[in-house]
Parts: structure tokens; sequence; C-alpha cells
């Protein structure tokens, strides 16, 4: 789980370790329940810093960024792996 924007992960990040303190759990358990711009299926998410650099994007345009990161990371590591 990481926010694409700034490559960091919920525990690298201070809102996500307050808010997982205040309610007992881990950072990335956190994320998973209170981050509305959490997305399962390419396990990305938003952090606030950069959903407000971003211009506040809509949902489906978050969405539509992870897919396309999730593609290129597949992409590249296919690179990596060919001889
Ligand atoms: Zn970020």
């Amino acid at each position: 789980m990481i926010c694409p924007y700034c490559n960091r992960k919920p525990n690298e990040i201070p809102e996500y370790q307050q808010g997982a303190q205040e309610n007992e759990m881990n950072p990335i358990e956190y994320v998973r329940m209170d981050e509305g711009t959490y997305h399962v299926q390419t396990d990305l998410f938003c952090c606030s810093d950069c959903y407000f650099s971003q211009g506040m994007p809509l949902n489906t345009e978050l969405v539509q960024a992870f897919m396309r990161y999730r593609a290129k990371v597949v992409e590249l590591s296919g690179w990596e792996v060919t001889p």
C-alpha cells in the first residue's frame, strides 16, 4: 500500500500514524478504514498532501491514475526480467 504521488507508505505519513494511534490500529488498517481515496484493487491511496497538490481530484480520476500507475509498474518489472 502506497501513495503513488509521493511514494510514501501509511507508516511514513504523520496524519495516518496519528489516526492509527488514536484508533489503536496500524497505519495500513487505518487507511483501509478511514481514507476515502483508498482503492482496494490497486492497493493505492492518495494522501491528503498529494490530494490537495493534485487539485482535489475526483475519486474516478484517482482510480484511473492508480490503474495507469499499476499498469506501468507491471510493464517496468516486465522489462527487468526480460534479458
Ligand atoms: Zn502522497
